[in-house]
């Protein structure tokens, strides 16, 4: 490693400054960025007392010369940077060299470090002072002990919550440190119980099912793209596995993982209308780029980077997961393995607290859960089973956690060969409660919400149809004439133009009117005048929509008008149509809303559930 030299006021000055030693968990997180810094293999994390009373982390890295040591914790010290224009180029999770000495300051800290050319280091310091210095017999690496921690800041332990927050905390950081670094090994442990072991063989999946288990891991697909300035890789959960909140979406830049609102809401999108509004994915997404277009420099943390691209990563992600999706079969199965249900997954604490209001409310789909049973094994033409893992791990140690620890090999959740037809072809066989169709074929038996299926078919109608340029339009025989109140006439007249891309043409009309007398000759019959009312309606309750949502909520909107509600009946010919035109449709399995469309019994199970076979 290169030497550690303290930099300049001047640079110094340029760095980002700020607390970075708030709680146990950012401790840890700037102790083990070191070790990832000093290229280790093995990294163990020991804490006590949820980092109150302990935290001793050990790893195999380069170490510190003997003549570095005690330069290592003074402020602004650093290997990783020598001057501004290596400040733009951070290849290290580190370069402010300010960790070192701020956690030496607040706590009774030991060092034990060689870098495996002669004799090691031990240091200690206390409160910042150093009061031991001498060689000791090590081996290559470093091990840092941390104690009594804010033992001289009785402020900042006052701040900290219970016990089992901060632990949860610094599980939080663990696993989002192994999720960015599958080539590292990490042991970490709390009071002597392993909360987390990750073999380091570079599997990303492998890590996943470390953290979330094994059921959730396998119901992963593969991301994997690069454009000129990006590389992704990682794995993103069937949508059929969500959660309640964002915790569980992982974004690494260049192997830091970071918070980014626009990336994440990116990802959401590539979910668009494959998950129930309120649910959110289960993703972890390595990006790779030019570290000249990402500024780390701006959070205390680290945890936020300004990006120069954003916006066009936001995109490039958002179409390759919608691409990765595109390939695959989403149909849910009805059973869920109750074996399945490992409880090895572990809590992903609050990362992203700040949750945005959505703002239309469907309920979340509940697909049908049969008695206890075992799903068949999986094969290659096997459809995807629903996962039955509980929302919200609980919080959030597992006991049998150790009995995951390596992971199986994951070869059966590669990813499942393309099937040619993503929607197999289906005979209906008749109708449940008027609402529901049950058709079969060679592989299983299936029921299909007709309501969701209509609206899907519909809502992929009218997306086409409102984004096409050339409009037919047709003259009313009696304008519509809308009355509006000052305010709303202004907000309305600000987005004229926005509104006749979605086929909606406003004339002024005397004061605070206006007179509608064409409209394109595709919206839904009969309910053409409601239609222009509810798109006016959700311009006037968000006027800064974009013309892209405005458009995406007029399709959803005209889908569920006139759609065959539940509690119709069908003839055979009705359901046949339904069914092939279903087949069609770009994204089957789900409602414009997120609702599953189709859940399937495979032939397996039935003769499982009737005990034809054991
Ligand atoms: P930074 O990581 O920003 O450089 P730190 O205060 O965290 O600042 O560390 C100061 C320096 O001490 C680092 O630049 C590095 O050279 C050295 N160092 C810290 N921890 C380790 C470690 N675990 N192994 C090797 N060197 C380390
Ligand atoms: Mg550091």
């Amino acid at each position: 490693m290169a030497h550690i030299i303290e930099l300049t006021d001047a640079l110094s000055n340029k760095i980002a400054a700020g607390e970075v030693v708030e709680r146990p968990a950012s401790v840890v997180k700037e102790l083990v960025e070191n070790a990832i810094d000093a290229k280790s293999t093995v990294i163990d994390v020991l804490v006590e007392e949820g980092g109150l009373n302990k935290i001793t982390i050990i790893d195999n890295g380069v170490g510190i010369r003997a003549e570095e040591v005690s330069v290592a914790f003074k402020r602004h010290a650093t290997s990783k940077i020598k001057n501004e224009h290596d400040l733009f180029r951070v290849h290290t999770l580190g370069f402010r060299g300010e960790a070192l000495p701020s956690i030496a300051s607040v706590s009774f800290l030991e060092m034990t470090t060689a870098t495996g050319d002669g004799a090691g280091t031990k240091i200690v310091v206390e409160g910042g002072k150093e009061i031991e210095k001498h060689s000791a017999q090590a081996r290559k690496g470093t091990e840092i002990q941390v104690s009594n921690l804010f033992f001289n800041t009785p402020a900042r332990l006052k701040y900290l919550k219970s016990l089992h927050t901060e632990l949860g905390n610094i599980t939080d950081i663990m696993n989002r440190l192994a999720l960015s670094h599958p080539e590292i090994s990490f042991r970490f442990s709390h009071n002597g119980k392993s909360l987390l072991k990750t073999n380091g063989n570079g599997d990303l999946q492998q890590v996943m099912a470390s953290i979330y288990g094994l059921a959730v891991a396998k119901k992963m697909i593969p991301i994997q793209a690069e454009s000129l300035d990006f590389k992704l890789t990682g794995y993103a959960a069937l949508p059929e596995v969500n959660r309640s909140n964002r915790n569980y979406i992982s974004t690494i830049v260049n192997g830091r993982f970071i918070k980014n609102y626009a990336l994440v809401r990116a990802i959401q999108d590539g979910y668009h209308t494959l998950l129930p509004i309120g649910r959110f994915p289960i993703l972890v997404l390595q990006i790779e780029m030019d570290p000249l277009i990402v500024d780390v420099n701006v959070h205390p943390a680290k945890l936020e980077v300004r990006l120069s691209k954003e916006a066009e990563l936001g995109q490039f992600i958002a179409s390759t997961l919608k691409a990765a999706f595109h390939k695959e079969q989403l149909i849910p199965d009805a059973a869920p393995s109750k074996r399945q249900k490992l409880a090895s997954e572990q809590l992903a604490i609050n990362f992203d607290k700040e949750e945005e209001p959505e703002e239309v409310v469907a309920e979340t789909p509940k697909p049908i859960v049969t008695p206890t049973y075992s799903t068949a094994p999986k094969t290659q033409t096997e459809l995807p089973t629903s996962d039955a893992l509980p929302d919200e791990a609980p919080l959030f140690i597992n006991e049998d956690f150790a009995a995951y620890d390596v992971a199986p090999k994951m070869e059966e959740a590669a990813p499942v060969e393309v099937p040619k037809e993503r929607m197999p072809k289906m005979y209906p066989v008749g109708q449940v409660h008027a609402t529901y169709i049950v058709a079969q074929n060679e592989t299983g038996m299936y029921l299909i919400d007709q309501h969701a299926a209509q609206e899907r078919i519909k809502y992929e109608f009218y997306r086409e149809k409102i984004g096409e340029v050339d409009r037919e339009l047709q003259q009313l025989l009696v304008p519509i004439v809308l009355d509006f109140s000052t305010d709303e006439f202004i907000k309305l007249r600000d987005q004229k133009a926005k509104l006749e891309e979605v086929g909606v043409f406003l004339e002024n009309f005397g004061q605070n009117s206006f007179i509608i007398r064409e409209h394109p000759t595709w919206l839904p019959k009969g309910e053409e005048e409601s239609t222009l009312r509810d798109i006016l309606d959700e311009a006037l309750t968000k006027p800064q929509v974009s013309i892209h949502k405005l458009r995406e909520d007029a399709a959803i909107m005209m889908s569920c008008k006139k759609s065959i509600k539940a509690n119709h009946y069908l003839t055979q010919a009705d359901m046949e149509k339904l069914l092939d035109t279903l087949r069609e449709a770009s994204d089957p399995f789900t409602c414009p809303h997120g609702r599953p469309v189709i859940i399937s019994y495979s032939t397996y199970e039935l003769e499982k559930m009737f005990k034809r076979i054991m």
